[in-house]
């Protein structure tokens, strides 16, 4: 390792990839007096996604959902590597990882090597777009801050073209109306803000222009939010009625133009004409992961995402190698819940390798002492003690997830949550719930300051309204 790696040779190095949801809870949690730790992404912060639709259309400041890592890991007994760059190939035989600095600025020095011991695969996922045609090219996406800035941008954008003198009424039509593609949590709450702008203020903003503005949300299934309970769903239906939101379920988007989205329902093909539309298709596996996966063809068959076992050890691997999150396909969905409660069982399952690993070279070095010297009692008590407590360290407990309850947002201050209480769950909606969402995420970010971000711009948004103004 080069000088800026945190290189102590009596110590395993341990490489973590990513710098999200399952990789930040693993480095709070990670004793880093037990490893040599380097965290390499291409993101040189963590992003708290469930309040990335709110950047979109401006409720929050991007700056307010972001936490550099380097904040996580200064804060460690020992010195951690952030490397900003992205993992490009895992190399399992010889345990290396090649990085690459794909950033705006590069030095003379873009690539490197870096050895593992143990090695940490949490990248996450990209964005499902089944190859459809012109997705790619046209339309925008919710994943990445940048994803919400651009929406953001682009929304304002078509408003102030409608708002052009001279502009036909079709082409204002076409330019007023908004198409979020995918009825998951993401398009769902999406849509939600985007309703909340809407009415509390473009309405004001641009009175002649607002009642033409038109939001259609599509999805392929027959439902919208197929992981919450029906109630919630048809709750969710209804308030997205009354905000004048239009639900096409059973509406697979076959192909996205520049200023279209051709679509297939029950009554055929249509294409209807939109000036923003936002993809919200899923999730996909990204490059590094599948080619990682490709090395072990045998284990490694499900396209979803890297197959795990019970302790997050990548199949197929010779237990060097764990996933977790949303690049893994295992019996959890891809969630932040999932994600950081394995990120922090994985820390402490580092740790008590850490110790197993410190008593096996103890074992070792007390067995070739009584191997060369003369035998001796408390040796030999205290070799039997540590096989004892080997033993005992072999047995590695299994993650077991628990689940704290689905919670999304969809607008007029209302909310959806379903809860395991009570050994039975609690369906519920409305204000009460979104005070509740609310007081769910603030609590649930990761530093004081971020809260105070995000509280600050919840209390101005009430104040002075949302910034028109496109950057
Ligand atoms: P991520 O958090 O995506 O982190 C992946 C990390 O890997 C990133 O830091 C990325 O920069 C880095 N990376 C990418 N490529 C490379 C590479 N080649 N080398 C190294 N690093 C790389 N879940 C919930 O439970 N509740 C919610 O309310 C919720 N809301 C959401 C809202 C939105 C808009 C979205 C998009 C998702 C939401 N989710 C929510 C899902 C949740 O964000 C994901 O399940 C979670 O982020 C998964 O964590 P992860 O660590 O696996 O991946
Ligand atoms: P998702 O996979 O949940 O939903 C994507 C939807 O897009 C699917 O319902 C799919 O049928 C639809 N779709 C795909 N292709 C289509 C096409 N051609 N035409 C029409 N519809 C199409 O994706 P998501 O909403 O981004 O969520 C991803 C993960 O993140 C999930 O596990 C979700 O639970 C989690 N998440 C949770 C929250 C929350 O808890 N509040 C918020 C956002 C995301």
């Amino acid at each position: 390792p080069g000088a800026q790696l945190p290189f102590d040779e009596t110590k395993k190095t341990l490489v973590v990839l990513g710098s999200g949801w399952g990789a930040s809870s693993l480095l709070k949690t990670i004793d880093t007096e037990d490893y040599n730790v380097v965290v390499v992404s291409p993101k040189n912060y963590f992003l708290f996604t469930p309040l990335l639709p709110s950047v979109a259309v401006g409720t929050i400041s991007p700056r307010s959902i972001i936490q550099p890592t380097r904040h996580i890991t200064r804060h460690k007994k020992r010195v951690v590597s952030v490397v900003e760059a992205e993992a490009k190939e895992v190399d399992p035989v010889a345990k290396t990882v090649t990085v690459q600095d794909t950033s705006e600025i590069r030095g003379l020095v873009t690539e490197r090597t870096i050895p593992y011991d143990y090695l940490v695969v949490a990248v996450g996922a990209e964005v499902q777009t089944f190859g459809i045609e012109g997705v790619k090219e046209h339309a925008c996406f919710m994943k990445e801050l940048h994803d919400a800035e651009v929406v953001q941008r682009r929304f304002m954008d078509c408003v102030e073209t409608a708002a052009f003198p001279g502009q036909s009424q079709e082409e204002i039509d076409r330019l007023l109306h908004v198409v979020v593609v995918g009825g998951g949590p993401t398009g769902v709450e999406l849509s939600g803000e985007l309703h909340d702008f809407l009415s509390e203020d473009l309405r004001s903003w641009y009175p002649e222009l607002a009642s033409r503005i038109r939001l259609t949300l599509v999805e392929a299934l027959p439902s919208v939010l197929p992981m919450f309970s029906k109630q919630l769903i048809d709750y969710t239906v209804s308030t997205f009625k009354e905000e004048k939101i239009d639900v096409k379920t059973g509406t697979k988007v076959k192909k996205v133009k520049a200023d279209a989205v051709v679509v297939e329902a029950k009554d055929g093909e249509k294409e209807i004409p939109c000036g923003l539309l936002v993809w919200a298709g899923g999730n996909k596996g990204r490059k590094v992961s599948m080619d990682l996966m490709a090395k072990f063809p045998t284990e490694q068959k499900n396209p979803r995402g890297i197959s795990i076992d019970d302790h997050l050890r990548m199949k197929g691997s010779d237990g060097s190698i764990f996933a977790l999150g949303d690049c893994t396909f295992s019996q959890y969905a891809p969630t932040a819940q999932v994600a950081s409660q394995q990120g922090a069982y994985l820390a402490r399952v580092l740790k008590q390798k850490a110790k197993r690993d410190a008593l096996a070279v103890e074992f070792a070095s007390l067995q070739k002492e009584e191997l060369l010297q003369s035998p001796n009692a408390e040796r030999k008590e205290k070799i039997e003690k540590i096989a004892k407590q080997l033993e005992k360290q072999e047995k590695v407990r299994p993650f077991s997830y628990s689940h704290q309850g689905s919670l999304a947002y969809i607008g007029s201050d209302k909310a959806i949550a379903d809860l395991p209480i009570f050994n039975g769950n609690l369906a519920s909606g409305g204000v009460a719930t979104f005070l509740f969402w609310r007081s769910a995420y603030i609590s649930t970010l990761f530093s004081l300051r971020n809260r105070v971000l995000v509280a600050n711009d919840w209390i101005k948004v009430k104040l002075f309204g949302r910034d028109v103004s496109r950057d």
